[in-house]
């Protein structure tokens, strides 16, 4: 099952995706559950509930798409250097604070981003060349919990998964290397791409689903679930082992090489580009980069 959260005639809705691609069903959901976007699913089956009736219908032309879960309750938990080779460009890129303790992490690397950092498929990544003109980008498979728990085990860690969606962990990254913790240059505003769609568990094989992105369609990333260090059920038992995870929490579980840092000399984005990210069986999340001067600019 593919679904999205819209808007259409003013209203947030959460449909399911017709399998042509050209139009949404929306479920008939009260206006609060909602507002949840995608969230409101997985709260529903995590409680073993049957999901509502779908309405008519709706041309892909006639919505706005926004992000599967457009405000997260809480901060988008992330996993750092979950590739290994990823883990060795960063390393070597100046960038990493955490390069003292070896290029591959022992355990899983855990920072978040703000929920109010989220953006839907579309929208303007906006960079701050004025804060930090080092703009970087990161495809991510990102897990959304369905049941919640404390002290989830390896073994029974899927059963925890509603679904999945993409996430472009955008960085900046002078501020990631100048302060030790992460969070500041990842959480700026409009630095969590989110979508377009979501999918339930059982349409991702782990072992191998492609991830890539595109970078004003060159190619600059493509690799594979299959080569996280830390695994999906590895990465919810970590967390979970003292963090109660809630239905709709989401986890973004790293990136591949080919990220921006690692080309000599780097290779930032600027205000025009656009940058695509893809994964197999979700589709793909695109965003233009808008100089926030070059806006305001044009604003004038
Ligand atoms: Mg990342």
């Amino acid at each position: 099952m593919k679904v999205g959260t819209f808007r259409v005639d003013g209203e947030r809705k959460v449909g399911l995706l017709d399998a042509d691609e050209g139009h949404v069903r929306p479920f008939a959901l009260d206006r609060a559950a909602a507002e949840r976007g995608v969230e409101a699913l997985a709260r529903l089956q995590a409680e073993g509930l049957p999901l509502p009736e779908l309405g008519d219908p709706v041309a892909l032309s006639d919505i706005r798409v926004e992000a599967p879960i457009p405000r997260p309750r809480r901060n988008v938990f992330c996993v750092g250097k979950n590739y290994h080779d990823h883990a060795q460009e960063f390393a070597s890129s100046g960038f990493d604070s955490s390069a003292a303790a070896g290029a591959v992490p022992k355990v899983p690397i855990i920072f978040s981003k703000v929920p109010e950092s989220v953006i839907a498929a579309g929208e303007a990544v906006v960079m701050d060349s004025s804060v930090d003109p080092s703009l970087d980008y990161e495809v991510e498979l990102a897990v959304i919990i369905g049941k919640g728990g404390r002290g989830i085990t390896k073994a029974d860690a899927l059963d925890h998964v509603w679904g999945y969606t993409i996430v472009n962990d955008v960085t900046a990254r002078d501020l990631q290397g100048r302060h030790s913790q992460w969070l500041i240059g990842k959480s700026q505003d409009t630095f969590c791409p989110m979508g377009p769609w979501a999918v339930t568990a059982d349409e991702i094989d782990l072992a191998d689903t492609p991830v890539l992105t595109f970078v004003n369609g060159e190619k600059r990333q493509d690799s594979n679930t299959g080569l996280l260090i830390f695994d999906v059920p590895t990465i919810i038992a970590c967390l979970s082992a003292g963090i109660t995870l809630l239905p709709g929490d989401v986890i973004a579980t790293g990136t591949p090489a080919g990220v921006g840092i690692g080309f000599k000399p780097p290779r930032y984005m600027a205000h025009g580009d656009s940058v695509r990210c893809e994964i197999g069986g979700i589709g793909a999340l695109e965003n233009p980069i808008v100089d926030r001067a070059r806006q305001a600019d044009a604003a004038d």
